[in-house]
């Protein structure tokens, strides 16, 4: 349902349940976040069933970090529950993923990551997303994502961090909003500019089969192929 999302150098939780609020007039039945630092990468994740400010109750006192992807969900794959709330990681906890959209060949794709010994955490169609980036041979993050997309038939508005690339942000856009907010010296990604404009007026749209790569101090787009699309910022006009 909700995608909020940053990387800079403020502390990003606040920022990210700020942004998950703002979107919660599009309604939704759990939410949760992940975070990382690049200094020490390993993801945090925290999430619930129910209302942002649940999920703000969970966070722990200590939850540091200046890159994080968070979620509201609205469930259409496995009953709303902690497990079935966003991010999802793999077993491993390297790769997290938030979704919005419907994965069409979830049942196909699960039925064989089952086969080869993958062991799910939850009864979405997203986690599948997660697995097929985790065993993607690419070198990249960019080229996994691409990799695992390739099997992927559905909509999807995506973000994926990862553990071993904590210096950047990768996002897919086919079928479900995804906008890039351009800021100084930090990124944003959401599914909404309500959840940007408080930040950045300076938006970027994806438009369906386009990625984008946000670092702290640069972005770029391209089609899933892997060529570059143009990405000169537009501002949005927003009545405060
Ligand atoms: N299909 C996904 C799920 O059920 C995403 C739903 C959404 O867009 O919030 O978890």
């Amino acid at each position: 349902c909700g995608i909020v999302g940053y990387i800079g150098k403020r502390d990003v939780a606040p920022l990210l349940l700020e942004g998950l609020q703002r979107l919660e007039y599009r309604g939704y039945d759990s939410a949760g976040v992940v975070i990382n630092t690049p200094k020490a990468p390993a993801l945090r994740m925290v999430k619930a069933k129910g209302r942002v400010r649940d999920l703000e109750a969970k966070v722990p006192k200590r939850f540091a970090g200046t890159t994080g992807i968070a979620h509201t969900r609205w469930a259409t794959h496995g009953a709303p529950s902690d497990e079935n709330s966003h991010p999802h990681l793999d077993a491993e906890s390297k790769v997290a993923v938030v979704h919005n959209g419907i994965i069409d060949n979830a049942d196909d794709l699960r039925a064989k990551l089952l086969a080869d010994g993958v062991v799910f955490a939850s009864d979405t169609d997203t986690e599948t997303v997660v697995h097929l980036i985790a065993r993607a041979q690419a070198e990249t993050l960019e080229e996994k994502v691409r990799e695992a997309l390739r099997h992927v038939e559905g909509t999807y508005g995506l973000a994926v961090m990862h553990a071993d690339f904590p210096d950047r942000i990768v996002v897919a856009r086919n079928g479900s909003p995804v906008v890039l907010g351009i800021g100084e010296k930090e990124m944003f990604v959401a599914s909404d500019v309500a959840a940007l404009v408080s930040h950045t007026r300076q938006i970027v749209t994806l438009g369906d089969g386009e990625m984008a790569t946000l670092k702290a101090d640069d972005f770029r787009t391209y089609t899933t192929e892997g060529s570059t699309t143009s990405s000169t910022p537009t501002t949005v006009e927003w009545e405060a």
